[in-house]
């Protein structure tokens, strides 16, 4: 299983000569695996998948605000008719899911209306993605703390899990069903927005900090976690100031990178 950090940006996306080292691309992650090529959020680092003509290729959504969503159209690969994409969420129905993405790319916001335009979108209920891919791989969903809601996910496959908790607003109330949730999980992502600082201001904001990334991996039993969702304010040079002061085990997210468990 192979993961791919394709956008380590929240909020929005940025350019500048302070972050081509983190990237600016917003949330998209890539899990490889058998016969299966899974993409958690389509902010702009969705731009970046190659699409896999000989894998089933899924979308998983934690929520719809605009960084998680915003790249959906700006992929090439996603006008090749012969490929369908599989689109579900543990957020919403699958009606749901179709109504929100459509208005977003049609209408005032966007030149043309691309769910009628891609026919080979398919809009799934998660229970559904569950059942039909349980002998493969399983997935299984958390509700996050966020403004508008948010889920996480974890995915095991062959005895290795990872999990994603995106977006989400730690308080110390979550422990115990966030740990249970990535309880034995080779590698959390996690939303490390803010610093404990930050959250003085920016509390009820949605969003974590790295120490609180660092409490929880210590507290729980994982192997690795990787802290993501960078503030789009915080420079290269920041975060690599930040970077020195991790555990081991503990690493921030940069656009581009791979992590491979097998
Ligand atoms: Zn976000
Ligand atoms: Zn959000």
């Amino acid at each position: 299983m192979k993961l791919t950090v394709h956008g380590s940006r929240g909020s929005v996306p940025i350019s500048s000569p302070q972050s081509v080292g983190y990237g600016g691309n917003t949330s998209c992650y890539e899990l490889l695996f058998d016969d299966y090529q899974l993409i958690f959020d389509t902010g702009t680092g969705f731009r970046q998948v190659k699409l896999d003509q000989f894998k089933r290729t899924f979308i998983f959504y934690s929520h719809w605000h605009h960084d998680h969503i915003q790249g959906l159209a700006f992929n090439s690969g996603m006008f090749n008719a012969e490929k369908k994409i599989h689109i579900s969420s543990a957020l919403n129905n699958k009606i749901t899911c179709r109504k929100l993405i459509h208005q977003y790319f049609s209408g005032f916001y966007f030149p043309i209306e691309l769910t009628e335009l891609l026919p080979n979108l398919m809009f799934l209920e998660f229970n559904e993605v569950q059942r039909s891919c349980k002998r493969d791989f399983s997935i299984e969903t958390l509700k996050l703390n966020h403004p508008g809601g948010s889920v996480g996910y974890s995915v095991k496959w062959n005895d290795i899990k990872i999990s994603f908790l995106l977006d989400n607003e730690y308080n110390i109330s979550q422990f115990s069903n966030l740990s249970g949730f990535v309880h034995g999980a080779n590698l959390v992502v996690w939303d490390g927005m803010f610093s404990n600082a930050d959250l003085v201001s920016k509390g009820d904001w949605g969003h974590s900090s790295i120490e609180q990334g660092i409490e929880f991996f210590q507290q729980c039993d994982i192997t690795k976690m990787l802290i993501t969702h960078h503030a789009p304010s915080r420079t290269d040079q920041q975060l690599d100031t930040l970077a020195k002061k991790l555990p081991d085990g503990v690493r921030l997210a940069r656009d581009g990178l791979i992590v491979d468990f097998t």
